[in-house]
């Protein structure tokens, strides 16, 4: 029973990192130098990123350096550097490279930070913020979804994530607390037990808000007396962040 499934959560957890040849910054010059989509990639970091106003180096930087063509299916990687979402099964997309930008950048993450994102995807955000130095453990509702993001991770160097199938609303308790949680599903309200797995000086970022026509970017900080403080970063359209509860029955 796939609901079963959920709700005792599914860790997928790989260990390829050390071996991969590519994705990590500082690897191999000459792999990226064959790479026919690093003129893409650089024109979309000038053109949609800092010419849009991202000032952060360290996540143009890592925006330089993630294959986001690896992220989608063979038939949209023409597109893939495109500044928009694009489609990767059950109804869900790949976040356009300006909001991953600017929620990297909000995210304020540094070197050996501890980060929780909810809502894997294609695993692209996720890949951008073990770019920055994150420990980064991510966690996808949709079985089929999760398997294609350990496949695109592992595909494009980045297997070190930890990655679950199962509730983000629960969070990943076990390895709380966290110094940034990145929400890239939109919930009607933050989820309380994302701001109790919140460590002290923690950051959340999530686009919050039922309908895509008027989500905010939202911004919560915790403070070393666990008071919680949120500022708003403007307009954004993300998927709804669906209660596991909520799935439809699958059959077998
Ligand atoms: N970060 C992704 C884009 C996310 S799209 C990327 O870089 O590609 C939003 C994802 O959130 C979808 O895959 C959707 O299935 C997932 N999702 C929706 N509700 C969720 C929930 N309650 N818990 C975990 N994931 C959820």
């Amino acid at each position: 029973m796939i609901g079963t499934v959920l709700r005792r959560f599914w860790p997928v957890s790989l260990f390829l990192a050390a071996l991969a040849p590519s994705g990590c910054g500082g690897g191999d010059s000459s792999v990226l130098d064959r790479d026919p989509f690093r003129a893409p990639r650089e024109l979309m970091v000038r053109n949609d990123l800092e010419a849009r106003g991202v000032r952060d180096a360290a996540v143009l930087d890592a925006m330089r350096n993630v294959p986001r063509h690896l992220f989608v299916a063979e038939s949209l990687q023409s597109q893939a550097y495109s500044d928009r979402p694009l489609p990767i099964g059950e109804g869900q997309t790949i976040s356009q490279p300006f909001v991953v930008a600017l929620m990297s950048s909000l995210a304020q993450v540094e070197p050996g930070s501890r980060v929780l994102e909810i809502g894997t995807g294609s695993g692209y955000q996720a890949a951008v913020l073990a770019e920055l130095g994150a420990e980064v453990w991510s966690i996808e509702l949709l079985p089929t979804i999760g398997a294609l993001a350990a496949s695109n991770l592992d595909g494009a160097g980045y297997g070190g994530i930890n990655l679950r199938v199962g509730d983000g609303y629960q969070g990943w308790p076990e390895e709380a607390p966290f110094d940034r949680i990145v929400v890239t599903a939109a919930p009607s309200t933050i989820p309380p037990a994302l701001i109790e797995q919140l460590a002290p000086g923690g950051r959340l970022i999530a686009p919050v808000g039922d309908d895509p026509r008027s989500q905010r970017l939202l911004v919560a900080t915790r403070n070393a007396e666990g008071e919680v403080e949120t500022t708003d970063h403007g307009a954004v359209a993300f998927v709804p962040m669906v209660p596991g509860d909520e799935l439809p029955p699958v059959s077998d």
